[in-house]
């Protein structure tokens, strides 16, 4: 439940209200804003009826929520989170589109990674993306370079001044990640892998994590949730499509009313993945500025300098040049975005 406080109530008001909560067994989390003091109430306290709470002076409302996710909850925290990274680079808000581009993998051949690093850069994007661990659906496909691969990816960013972001695939790689990236990647098979969510949680780096491949949006909330809840607040969404029926045409179903939908909900950034989510070259570019318009934060783009030759996932990955042609038209989209204020 949430208790909002009267615009007047006194700080001794709002202090009595946060011990009467926690004595009642509540967590509590007090969020000040400029006008507003609001406490959400955390718990399952169904059984004690809270009655005389909206009694206690100061209160203006006590909200009762359904939502479980209470800390990726709007209710909680109106305002729009916006992730800040070392060099300045903001995830969130109204900060400018982040776009996050790179091979599918980190492959053997070292120049790769640096042409596609210096190329994205060109062009504007903010971080590189690249898997040193890689998911594959089949145990014989290349699983990637493990440490050797995020070596490589922080080469990348001393030469170009790029982020890193890169996927974890097990709780016992996370502080060994945690070094090389700027940002941990929870891909789309570990949304629910909650030692992992619960590890990610633990660590300082914020996280990118991906919506599951049958996930629904109540879910990938509840598996932010799990990361917050370990004391990490920076977690930004990534919709990269769901399972559906019909796999004729695409890889996926990019679910881009997913932007919206979340950004009413949660004050989390919300990113795009174009490449997985729909798995075909040519859909890459009207997804990137249909996700631009319609209120993303951020996109993850695949970008190789060969793509046919890419290591995986070629067939949705951009070339360089495709890649810098979209980066000039989606500046200009960007500005006539939906934001989350308007939802
Ligand atoms: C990736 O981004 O490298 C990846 C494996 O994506 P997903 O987890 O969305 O399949
Ligand atoms: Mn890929």
């Amino acid at each position: 439940m949430i208790i909002v406080m009267e615009p007047n109530a006194s700080e001794e008001n709002i202090q009595n209200m946060d011990e009467t909560l926690r004595d009642l067994g509540y967590q509590t989390i007090l969020n000040k804003g400029d006008v507003l003091t609001v406490i959400a109430a955390i718990g399952d306290k169904s059984m004690i009826a809270p009655k005389h709470l909206s009694a206690m002076p100061g209160v203006k409302e006590i909200v009762p929520i359904q939502d479980p996710y209470k800390r990726a909850s709007r209710i909680t925290h109106p305002e729009d989170t916006v992730i800040e990274f070392e060099n300045g680079v903001k995830l969130g808000g109204n900060s400018d589109l982040c776009v996050m581009a790179g091979p599918c993998s980190v492959e053997e051949d070292t120049e790769i990674l640096l042409t596609v690093a210096r190329g994205v850069k060109a062009a504007g994007a903010n971080f590189l993306r690249g898997g040193a661990f890689k998911p594959r659906t089949s145990p014989y496909d290349f699983q990637g370079l493990g440490e050797e691969g995020l070596k490589r990816l922080a080469k990348a960013r001393e030469e170009t001044g790029l982020l890193v972001v890169t996927e974890v695939l097990d709780s016992q790689d996370v502080e060994l990640v945690a070094e090389y990236a700027d940002m941990l990647q929870i891909g789309a098979r570990n949304m629910q892998n909650y030692k992992l969510l619960n590890a990610v949680g633990r660590q300082k780096k914020p996280v990118l994590l991906k919506r599951g491949l049958s996930a629904t949006i109540k879910e990938f909330l509840l598996a932010a949730e799990y990361i917050m809840v370990q004391g990490n607040p920076n977690v930004a969404l990534c919709e990269r499509g769901i399972r559906s029926f019909d796999t004729s045409f695409t890889r996926n179903v990019l679910d881009l009313a997913a932007v919206p939908v979340i950004q009413k909900r949660c004050h989390l950034p919300v990113v795009i993945d174009p490449s997985h989510g729909t798995g075909q070259r040519y859909l890459v570019s009207p997804m990137s500025k249909a996700a631009a318009v319609c209120g993303a934060n951020g996109l993850m783009i695949e970008v190789h300098p060969d793509p046919d030759k890419a290591w995986s996932d070629g067939q949705q990955t951009l070339t360089i040049p495709a890649f810098e042609s979209l980066m000039k038209d989606l500046t200009a989209l960007y500005k006539l975005r939906v934001s989350s204020d308007q939802l």
